[in-house]
């Protein structure tokens, strides 16, 4: 099989599906492998590191598989062969008509943020990698936004006390923020409606913040659930309570299949101090911040806002590395060039599957709760 590596086209995406390293993985499975001149520029991997490693460079768009980091733009719908498989992140929910559109052109599309986030799947789990590396960035965009130091200082001037930092949501991404603002010196604080992420804050040496209302935060899956309103409510209490004292906040919450919840309105947001700095990590699925402009950074009565939707991508080099290698192990799954085929009864990459010889696939049914 041919694999072909197009250079991303999408405005601000800097990251590349194959590196060097990846490419020797799909020769040693029986492939052959071209990428687009100048696929890897952005990432920091020119031309000759993928020929070093036995990639031709030239057309990508003839070959039998298309990887790729984002979804096809209406023009790279056209340029696949009938019959190629397609790999990227698809999240057809937000463009619709794109799934039907691959469809019609006979593409059988693998949609990697599908891929079901079970034990045996985690080696091919992009969403992880990437909100790894994207709660890591948050803190350091944070960084170059706030006025002041993470960690105490004692100066010349007088002590100053660590920057406060709040973890609103903490999944993959906000445990890997908090991670990084505890190393640069801050004191945390974390909430999450789930009760598994308790144990996990505290072992990473943030506070756990407590509400006074109970409601089980656990849906299908053990993943969250939209809460009720009346417990949003107490929860923006809770950090209307908290912003007089925090100096940076991470917003993390999302709730699989629904918006992200609103949890700083106007209000809450009014009442943290000028010089802070909001980083809502949920601003491309609605934004956990009314004010939330996705891509910008804002200024409101001082507290800066910032909304960007790229942050993975602003590490592209390490983005790239991460998600290749994601991508290169749901490929291996297909099998070696000489049995490569896509196994429908397969229940990792069946449910990632959304078209197929012509065909839309229905999500197959659900199976057991992921551990
Ligand atoms: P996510 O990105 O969908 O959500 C981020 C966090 O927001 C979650 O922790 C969620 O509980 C929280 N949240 C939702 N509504 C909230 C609200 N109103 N207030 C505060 N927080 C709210 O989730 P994620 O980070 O992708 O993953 C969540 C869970 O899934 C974690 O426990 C993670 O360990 C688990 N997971 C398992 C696997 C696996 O392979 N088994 C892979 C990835 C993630």
């Amino acid at each position: 099989m041919q694999i072909g590596v197009p250079k991303e086209t999408r405005p601000g995406e800097r990251r590349v599906a194959a590196t060097p390293d990846t490419v020797k993985t799909y020769l040693g499975l029986g492939h052959t492998v071209v990428v687009e001149a100048g696929a890897g520029e952005a990432s920091g991997i020119a031309d000759p590191a993928y020929a070093a490693a036995g990639a031709t460079i030239g057309d990508p768009w003839g070959a039998d598989v298309i990887i790729k980091i984002k979804p096809p733009t209406a023009a790279e719908i056209e340029k696949p062969k009938p019959g190629a498989l397609w790999v990227s992140l698809i999240q057809g929910e937000r463009e619709p008509g794109l799934l039907e559109a691959m469809n019609a052109k006979k593409l059988s599309v693998l949609a990697l943020e599908r891929v079901p986030r079970v034990t045996r799947a985690q080696k091919m789990d992009v969403l992880s990698s990437m909100a790894n590396l994207s709660g890591y960035r948050a803190v350091i965009e944070a960084a170059e936004h706030y006025q002041g130091l993470f960690g105490p200082a004692i100066t010349a001037a007088g002590a100053l006390p660590p920057a406060r930092v709040l973890v609103i949501g903490a999944g993959v991404a906000g445990l890997a923020a908090l991670a990084a603002a505890r190393a640069l010196g801050a004191e945390v604080r974390a909430f999450d409606t789930r009760a598994a992420a308790r144990e996990q804050v505290e072992s990473l040496g943030a506070k756990f913040l407590h509400l006074a209302m109970e409601e089980a935060g656990e849906g299908t899956g053990g993943y969250a659930k939209v809460m009720s309103s009346s417990f949003i409510a107490a929860e923006m209490a809770l950090f209307r309570e908290q912003a007089k004292d925090i100096d940076i906040v991470i917003t993390t919450a999302l709730v699989p299949g629904a918006k992200a919840p609103t949890l700083l309105p106007r209000d809450v947001v009014e009442c943290f101090k000028p010089g802070s700095v909001i980083v809502d990590m949920a601003a491309e699925q609605g934004g956990n911040c009314e004010l939330t402009v996705p891509g910008e950074r804002i200024v409101h009565n001082g507290i800066v806002i910032l909304g960007f939707t790229d942050l993975a991508s602003r590490m592209a080099t390490t983005a790239s590395r991460f998600f290749s290698t994601n991508v290169a192990n749901l490929i291996a799954e297909l099998g070696k060039a000489d049995t490569f085929k896509i196994p429908l009864d397969d229940d990792v990459v069946r449910p990632a599957l959304l078209a197929h010889s012509g065909d839309l696939l229905p999500a197959p049914p659900p199976k057991a709760p992921p551990k």
